[in-house]
């Protein structure tokens, strides 16, 4: 089982660390040719999502991203990589995948937020560390999407069906439990390996 990381731009060599860490294999998503290797995962990372998203567009790549997602290749968003999979984003007509019902609002804390740490439960993962950066948070979530993290009356990390996402960067803080869940979620990864 392989999962793909979207490398165009922002956090993506710290995701590849986890999951060295974890030793699960990945490759790097550099342009379309790599949309055609074999694909059993997709992580979306953190850094800016209209940079992101203009540059899958030119590189040809948004289209075929959004069928994988939506024939239910399993995919981790996290923070401008949510910001890529929601279905709206909050006061602007902008829309990337777009194959999460939720409205995503950008940059939602505002400048006297602009980053800090957090803990909070992560659906049944209890007290994980948070880190925000420019964050944005889940305005509404509508549709079936399930609600998995709230911090300060905010929500934060949301799942639908084969697609989670994260306003945190669950990659920066030295915990791989989001990490494990993605994978063991889908059955990218064996829950609790025997290691012979
Ligand atoms: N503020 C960024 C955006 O709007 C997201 C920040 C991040 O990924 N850490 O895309």
């Amino acid at each position: 089982m392989v999962t793909g990381i979207l490398s165009l731009q922002g956090a993506f060599e710290e995701h590849e660390k986890v999951l060295d860490e974890l030793e699960e294999p990945w490759f790097e998503i550099r342009n379309a040719m790599d949309l055609d290797r074999e694909m059993d995962g997709l992580i979306l990372p953190g850094g800016e999502s209209t940079v992101q998203g203009k540059l899958l567009n030119d590189l040809g790549m948004m289209n075929t991203l959004r069928e994988r997602i939506q024939s239910g290749l399993p995919v981790l968003g996290t923070c401008a990589g949510a910001i890529l999979l929601a279905e709206k984003i909050y006061g602007d007509s902008t829309r990337h995948l777009g194959t999460l019902p939720a409205v995503i609002r950008r940059n939602a804390y505002g400048r006297q937020l602009g980053s800090f740490s957090a803990r909070g439960d992560f659906g049944e993962i209890k007290d994980m560390p948070m880190e925000f950066i420019r964050a944005p948070y889940f305005e509404e979530v509508y549709g079936g999407t399930e609600i998995l993290s709230v911090i300060g009356g905010k929500t934060v990390a949301v799942r639908y069906g084969n697609q989670i996402a994260t306003s945190f960067h669950p990659e920066l803080t030295g915990d791989n439990r989001v990490h494990k869940y993605f994978l063991e979620s889908f059955r990218l990864r064996t829950p609790d390996r025997v290691k012979l």
